[in-house]
């Protein structure tokens, strides 16, 4: 069986510089707020290209102690509206939802499955304050139009980049374009911790202190408390396994595009739609969605042949009983992309043997019996994106 994801293997490839680190912390009998955290914060700035990286306890907690941030400096409100794309991970909505703001969701592009630059603009309202773009499966969401439109508006632009370490966007990294960036290093981002971890990156240095305040308690003294903060801290253990995994960051990535590029050249099936990939040398291939309307068969198909795949995601946010007051909203194409969307192995530990293996055993699949067209054939959206 070929696994969607075999963690075990990837950090096993670190077991000397992760037992040294680990090693390090115990003889340290320092946990929390201590030299590896200070340490990892300043490599991952560094990496990032931003002056300020805080580490904290995840990526949701990262995205939500940013707009937490905002409000304590009077930038947002409570009530104040943040668009955010249709089809994420519910986490990126959830921080929005979480501070008592009012997430906005705007439809991705047909093609990139990245929000649609074009319809942002159609969003905004007077309580629009900021923008949040998810680089999602470690392709680049920003765009020189996104930043105008914020730029225009005063919106602050905020991006999850919790599952694009290392992508480019003309140089430079995602998480230092905008504002403010979110990143997660939940075990099975392209930068894993071996637990949660996350961090916030930013230029914004009063940002960056309030958010480090309310991430400990509202306190940057000890026992004075000047915020109603919250804990969510990136532990010692997990800031050390990180700097030992972040030198191995860039060649991760570059052999997740390897595996990438011998899909995208090797897949060819008249019933499955390839990625489009706007820049093949700066994406990171967090995820390889494939889509395919036979999905459901095409998985089992694989399963079958000894290939694990997973769906990204199988229920739109809006379609989500924690959602239930958006149950009314149609937003199409994001319907479109999750009922379709199937995710391919890929990972610096999949090799070219196995990667030929699934895109023979692809190739091979005859679609099952043709569907009878549905009674109200519903136009599939063929919205796709203007190059900006
Ligand atoms: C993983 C993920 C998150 C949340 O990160 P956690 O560390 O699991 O809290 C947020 N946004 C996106 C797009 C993600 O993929």
């Amino acid at each position: 069986m070929i696994p969607f994801l075999d963690l075990k293997k990837i950090n096993d490839r670190y077991t000397d510089e992760i037992s040294a680190a680990i090693r390090r912390v115990m003889d340290s009998g320092w946990y929390i707020l201590g030299n590896e955290a200070k340490s990892f914060e300043k490599e991952y700035a560094v990496y990032i290209g931003t002056s300020h990286a805080v580490g904290c306890g995840n990526g949701l907690d990262a995205l939500t102690l940013i707009l937490k941030a905002y409000m304590q400096l009077g930038v947002m409100n409570i009530g104040d509206e943040i668009i955010v794309p249709a089809n994420t991970y519910i986490a990126s909505i959830l921080s929005v939802s979480a501070n008592g703001l009012v997430p906005v969701p705007v439809e991705p592009c047909a093609d990139t499955l990245q929000i649609d630059a074009e319809k942002i603009e159609a969003a905004i309202t007077p309580r629009t304050k900021g923008v949040m773009i998810v680089h999602l499966y470690g392709q680049c969401a920003y765009s020189d139009r996104i930043a105008d439109i914020c730029r225009r508006y005063n919106l602050k632009l905020i991006e999850d980049n919790a599952q694009a370490h290392g992508c480019l966007y003309g140089g430079r990294r995602t998480g230092s374009l905008g504002d403010a960036a979110a990143h997660s290093f939940y075990p099975g981002k392209n930068l894993g911790a071996l637990g949660d971890g996350g961090a916030v990156t930013t230029d914004d240095s009063r940002l960056a202190d309030m958010v480090r305040c309310l991430a400990n308690y509202g306190s940057s003294e000890k026992y004075i408390f000047r915020y109603k903060g919250m804990n969510s801290r990136l532990d010692e253990m997990q800031a050390a396994v990180l700097r030992a995994k972040l030198p191995g960051l860039d060649r991760d990535n570059n052999i997740r595009r390897h595996i990438a590029s011998l899909y995208l050249q090797g897949i060819d099936h008249p019933s499955i739609t390839l990625p489009t990939v706007r820049d093949f040398d700066s994406h990171v291939f967090h995820i390889f969605p494939i889509l395919c309307e036979d999905r459901d068969s095409l998985m089992r198909h694989l399963r079958d042949n000894g290939v694990a795949t997973l769906i990204h995601y199988p229920i739109a946010p809006h379609r989500q009983a924690a959602y239930r007051e958006w149950d009314r909203l149609s937003l199409p194409v994001t319907e479109h992309i999750h009922s379709c969307e199937l995710s391919l192995p890929i990972s610096p530990v999949l090799t070219d043997e196995e990667t030929e293996k699934i895109i023979g055993i692809i190739n091979n699949w005859v679609t099952s019996t043709p569907k009878k067209p549905p009674k109200n054939p519903r136009k599939s959206p063929k919205t796709t994106c203007k190059k900006d």
